[in-house]
């Protein structure tokens, strides 16, 4: 860095698509709290929409939470949403980025530099999309539906608009 404004000279891979930032955030928490519980890793794969989504985790059929812990899966994520926690990003460099978190999963292009994503002191994790800046505005979240098939548990999602405080 040059002390200049980095984040245009950085090269980072620009965002593919333009997510719900409540939905997209909430992926976030959702990732961590399956990660704690679980031990699963992040989702594989996920749909993000505006009105529900959808994540895919990969489980042993031994190993498939049951409706409890699914509740409890949305309890923490709601948990941590009212936190209101703050939402901020670093541009670092892979090495740095490597000390916090995962970085098996990005894909082999990724840029040199790495945006990181840290949702309060919950999760961190790299990502270019664009998030709330503060969990306060997300509103509520709701597991929709599960089901299991072939080592995938796929959650289906959605997050209720925040109420209005005017
Ligand atoms: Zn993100």
């Amino acid at each position: 860095m040059d002390g200049t404004n980095g984040q245009n000279k950085s090269g980072l891979n620009a965002p593919k698509k333009d997510y719900s930032r409540p939905m997209h955030t909430t992926e976030h928490i959702l990732n961590q709290a399956m990660c704690r519980r679980f031990n699963c890793g992040r989702a594989f794969s996920a749909h993000i929409e505006a009105k529900k989504s959808k994540c895919d985790y990969r489980f042993e059929a031994s190993k498939v939470p049951s409706s409890e812990d699914l509740a409890a899966i949305e309890a923490e994520v709601n948990e941590v949403i009212s936190r209101n926690l703050e939402v901020t990003s670093r541009i670092v460099t892979r090495e740095e980025a490597a000390k916090y978190t995962d970085l098996s999963r990005l894909p082999e292009d990724a840029s040199e530099m790495v945006k990181l994503v840290f949702v309060g002191d919950y999760d961190v994790c790299p990502c270019i999309g664009a998030h709330v800046a503060n969990t306060s505005e997300i509103g509520k979240f709701r597991i929709i539906s599960t089901d299991y098939k072939d080592g995938v548990l796929r959650i289906r999602w959605k997050v209720e608009a925040a109420a209005c405080t005017c």
